[in-house]
């Protein structure tokens, strides 16, 4: 079981209205023999000591509480304490020199008492640290308050602890470190619960020994929810041969099943909570997920920046709607088994132009609102561009050419799309063939059941469906058999390296192979060289698309493009 060491100073409130016997108990206290330190806060009445009670309701260890006082007595407040839970873990000991008040006061919920004037102080100091330890003890011990896999502290009351510590001990530098095992669901799934928690345990074990050492790394821990870990501990310098001996502990554990752990840590920061320490240290732990190489990161000026910067994307995205700051630019997809490549079609991509940051790139804003499904605002005013577009196009030219558009992981959880989709065409007098659909791979992983419908409604509806990002993830030949898609677009990662990697060319031999046994077409995405278009023209890719033939243009720009085309088309 956990143990709540004495090491930092408990917060105690002295509640008298008179001066001297507040003195008394503060100079007892400072005294005292037990090597424990205190911090005395003071209040003259009830109605005082409750507006402090509050105000450090997370903090404070002890009431000591004078009974007859003016404005309102100590009855009172016990009666208050007694009925509302949040103070239930804040103990009280009455202060009085009358006998008959014990009972009543008792009954009320006082734990115990001081005989005003006749007391020894070190009487004073036993019975506070005698209450505060069994107060604290019951806590950990309340099942809800302990983990009972490991014995650490819940999250709550790791919690409760580290703004204890925090708010008594503001110089002395803590550090929050959070500790993660990689694809614990996994492990767990695998290997079966009785491992998994076995894990769980021998992990709590390790860090609670680590804790315990007497070379100075005191603090406290918590099994925050499944596999992560928290730790509240004095700063350290390097954090690596900690998590190194915590590597250790599970690699020791069965020869068989390898478990990596990686770790985030916020570094002491003056005036900042440990809530806000330890959401830093979490987000440097999911930094590197996965990453079994370097798996521990500190949380840097680099993140902050990054998530200040996520934040202003947050809050500037409705302004930027209203005052047009998203541009859509159009990429085009050339069929490469004509001579020369012909132009096939364009996908539709977005840009913010944002008035202090310039050009932001989708990479940056798309995966922040997909997390909030704000995406679907953009990608709605991108659909409504693209189709306004080939519109403009077609009347200008008498050519109508196809666009793709990007639909977001988040979007298929929007029983709209279809409709919004199917009144666009209409809107703009297009055909269901002149907008196509590019879905994510990686959407699969979230709801495959989800996307798979969508897709088929809107095939059934006429739209050519393109699985986006192939290969870059999750996606089995399984999901590429079960979806009715009409175009696979390679990710870019396939192609990059075929001119220099055989492997690399074989692989795109088999992705090409495999999609003709589908009767699916195949669009090469992020073709930048020549050598690169060549393989694959000879391979028998049908689509490129990528920097060779052009980066993704303004739709002014793109009008050359459509030109040429026209061009060609008079020709043949
Ligand atoms: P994506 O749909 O796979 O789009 C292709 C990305 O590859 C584009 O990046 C494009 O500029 C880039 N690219 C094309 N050719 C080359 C090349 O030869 N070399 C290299 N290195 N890159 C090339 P972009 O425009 O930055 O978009 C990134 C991703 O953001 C897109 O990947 C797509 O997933 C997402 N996205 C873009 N626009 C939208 C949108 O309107 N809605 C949604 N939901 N997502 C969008
Ligand atoms: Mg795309
Ligand atoms: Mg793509």
């Amino acid at each position: 079981m956990n143990q709540v060491q004495q090491e930092y100073p408990r917060l105690v409130l002295i509640v008298d209205d008179q001066e001297i016997n507040r003195d008394a108990v503060e100079i007892a206290l400072e005294m005292n023999r037990l090597g424990d330190k205190y911090i005395c806060i003071f209040a003259e009445n009830g109605k005082e000591a409750l507006e402090l009670i509050n105000e450090h309701i997370s903090e404070l260890s002890m009431v000591i509480l004078d009974l007859m006082m003016p404005v309102m007595n100590g009855f009172e407040v016990l009666e208050i304490m007694s009925r509302d839970r949040q103070y239930r873990h804040i103990p009280v000991i009455v202060m009085t020199a009358d006998d008959t008040a014990e009972l009543k006061a008792l009954e009320l919920g006082a734990d115990d008492f001081i005989t005003k004037a006749s007391d020894a102080s070190d009487i004073i100091c036993a019975r506070v640290h005698r209450i505060i330890e069994l107060y604290e003890r019951k806590q950990i011990m309340t099942d809800t308050e302990s983990d009972p896999i490991t014995g650490l502290l819940s999250r709550n009351y790791f919690f409760v602890h580290a703004n204890r510590m925090f708010h008594s001990k503001q110089d002395t530098p803590m550090d929050a470190v959070v500790v993660n095992i990689e694809q614990f669901h996994t492990i767990n799934a695998v290997n079966g619960r009785g491992f998994g928690d076995r894990v769980l345990r021998e992990l709590g074990t390790e860090i609670q020994a680590i804790l315990s050492e007497k070379d100075g790394f005191m603090g406290i821990a918590s099994r925050f929810d499944a596999d992560r870990f928290a730790i509240f501990c004095l700063s350290q310098e390097d954090y690596a041969p900690i998590l190194d001996r915590l590597q250790k502990k599970v690699d020791s554990i069965s020869p068989t099943v390898s478990i990596h752990i990686r770790m985030g840590v916020k570094k002491f920061q003056q005036g900042m909570e440990p809530i806000i320490l330890f959401d830093q240290a979490r987000a440097a732990c999911s930094l590197v997920r996965g990453n079994y190489q370097a798996p521990l990161m500190v949380y840097n000026e680099e993140m902050r920046r990054k998530e200040e910067f996520n934040q202003r994307l947050l809050n500037d995205l409705n302004t930027a709607l209203e005052e047009k700051q998203f541009l859509v630019y159009y990429q085009p997809k050339f069929d490469i088994q004509c001579n020369p490549p012909r132009l096939k079609s364009a996908e539709a991509l977005v840009r913010w132009k944002h008035p202090e940051f310039g050009l932001v790139s989708p990479g940056d804003f798309v995966p922040l609102f997909e997390g909030n499904g704000l995406i679907s605002v953009v990608d709605n005013f991108v659909w409504g561009e693209a189709a306004r577009q080939i519109a403009k196009w077609r009347d200008r030219y008498d050519f109508t050419l196809p666009v793709s558009v990007n639909l977001s992981r988040a979007d298929i959880f929007d029983p709209t799309i279809v409709d919004r989709l199917i009144h666009l065409v209409e809107d703009n007098g297009l055909s269901f063939q002149d907008i196509k659909v590019e879905v994510t791979e990686s959407a699969y992983a979230d709801d495959a059941q989800k996307m798979l419908d969508l897709i088929r409604k809107l095939r059934e509806v006429g739209f050519e469906v393109e699985m986006d990002d192939f290969g870059s993830g999750y996606s089995s030949l399984n999901m590429l058999s079960s979806m009715p898609i009409d175009v696979l677009k390679m990710d870019m990662k396939f192609v990059r390296n075929i001119e220099e990697n055989e492997t690399d060319m074989r692989l795109v031999n088999v992705v090409l192979d495999i999609a003709r046994y589908l009767n699916l077409r195949v669009v090469a995405e992020g073709v930048e060289k020549e050598g690169q278009l060549k393989l694959l023209k000879d391979a028998g890719c049908d689509l490129v698309q990528g920097y060779f033939f052009s980066r993704p243009l303004p739709g002014d720009e793109f009008e050359k493009l459509i030109e040429n085309e026209v061009r060609l088309n008079r020709k043949d």
